[in-house]
């Protein structure tokens, strides 16, 4: 048995580095992390098939790699979505987009565009976990619970004592998430305000609207706890502003963030405050900054017009679904099975474990950034790349060398038409 302590892991965009790893010759497995995540998809097994299947019958990988791209290339309207993968794959993905004239978007870039969307209507001020942990004396969380999607975050960003805080005390404020959940126990004394309503609680957009109105100076009489709250925020040194859009229910969820954008603005304008939107599972927050590095726009960007294209309405890739003829689907992070249909065809690389009820025409099995080899992830505020090492070998490529083996077929068959001066 072999320990690899301080693994760091991949999954949800907190980057904790302080997972610990056994392996023996059945495989890996963490040790207990106190994260649901980690501990479910640490644990991979050593013998796995690395083959890869065509409707479900096993074929070897050039064939299917052959197959891939014979469908890519003749697609009329092709979508690569999922998107689930390290920088470098993300950056095959966008070199075989720009190839074939496909679509590109991650699988949850609906909480990243709940957030861009106001950061390009108005902009923002927003902080880093760093700051948050290190220099925040007030906390004010808004809405559900963002440690459903981030599981450790109250444990590794806000119960250690900040590090530049004066006497190094900080407070929690939960509006609009109660009750307040397990995990926030960590927190234990910070929890500074709960129970802003009884039961039935208003809307979010209600409870956020309130404070705003209380931080205009109005209202103190009806609303004596918002008027607590908005004092609360001005009095702060520093107080950071958190939301996870992504879990936000209701029909205009960008409305919120505008509202909390602009709540930031006014306290920022007489002491510090900043926004802390968290979303970024699955390196969402790597591949949209590769895809802007690459194509000077965000996710969501198309390429049938042989130059890229951003529409966030458009070229979401629930509404391609519809029209896509041929999909390639990306999940590289977590062997489970997508839930999406589309009448086209499906090449899906994900994890050999992955339990799949419905056979793609093609899957081809990839490594875990993480666990099957090195790689690049962006952590959930955007700022920091990670590099994630190798922790196994199975022989299973990467998303980025299936997709380069995709992209020299491409060639070599335009190389074979040509000459044949089709
Ligand atoms: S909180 Fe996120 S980064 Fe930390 S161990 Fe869990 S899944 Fe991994």
């Amino acid at each position: 048995m072999t320990f690899h302590p301080e693994i760091l892991c991949p999954f949800c965009g907190l980057g904790c580095g302080d997972i610990g790893i056994d392996q023996d010759d059945s495989g890996i497995a963490p040790r207990p992390s106190g994260c649901p995540q980690a501990d479910r998809l640490f644990r991979r097994p050593m013998a796995v098939a690395t083959d890869a299947r065509m409707a479900g019958t096993q074929v070897p990988m050039d064939q299917a790699v052959a197959e891939a791209a014979r469908l890519l290339g003749a697609a009329r309207a092709p979508l690569i979505a999922g998107l689930a993968a390290d920088v470098d794959g993300v950056l095959a993905a966008l070199t075989l987009a720009a190839r074939i004239g496909a679509t590109v978007d991650h699988e949850r870039s609906d909480a990243l565009f709940r957030n861009l969307a106001v950061l390009r209507r108005f902009g923002w001020s927003v902080t880093t976990l760093a700051e948050l942990r290190n220099r925040s004396d007030l906390v004010l969380v808004v809405g559900p619970d963002p440690a459903a999607a981030f599981p450790r975050l109250w444990e590794r960003w806000v119960a250690p004592p900040p590090a530049f805080v004066p006497g190094g005390g900080r407070s929690v404020v939960f509006l609009g998430g109660e009750p307040l959940p397990e995990t926030v126990q960590c927190l234990a004394g910070q929890i500074e305000t709960r129970g802003m309503e009884t039961d039935p609680q208003p809307d979010l957009a209600t409870l956020v609207t309130r404070l705003r109105t209380a931080l205009a100076g109005r209202g103190a009489a009806e609303d004596p706890r918002m008027a607590e709250l908005a004092a609360r925020l001005r009095a702060a040194r520093y107080a950071v502003v958190v939301w996870a859009a992504g879990l936000f229910d209701g029909p205009q969820p960008d409305l919120i963030v505008e509202a909390l954008v602009r709540l930031v603005r006014t306290v920022d304008g007489t002491t510090r405050c900043a926004g802390l939107p968290l979303s970024g599972a699955d390196n969402l927050i790597g591949a949209n900054q590769a895809c802007t590095w690459r194509t000077g726009f965000p996710l969501r960007t198309g390429f049938e017009a042989g130059a890229p294209f951003h529409d966030p309405d458009r070229f979401d890739w629930r509404s391609r679904l519809r029209d896509a003829d041929v999909t390639l689907w990306i999940s590289a992070f977590r062997p489970e099975e997508p839930e999406f249909s589309t009448g086209g065809s499906v090449i899906m690389l994900a994890p050999p474990e992955t339990a799949i009820t419905a056979e793609p025409a093609l899957f081809i099995p990839v490594g875990t950034p993480g666990i099957d080899h090195a790689g690049d992830v962006f952590r959930a505020d955007s700022v920091v790349a990670l590099h994630a090492g190798a922790l196994i070998d199975r022989g299973l490529p990467s998303v980025a060398d299936v997709i380069g083996r995709m992209l020299v077929a491409l060639e070599q068959s335009a190389d074979a038409r040509e000459k044949a001066g089709c």
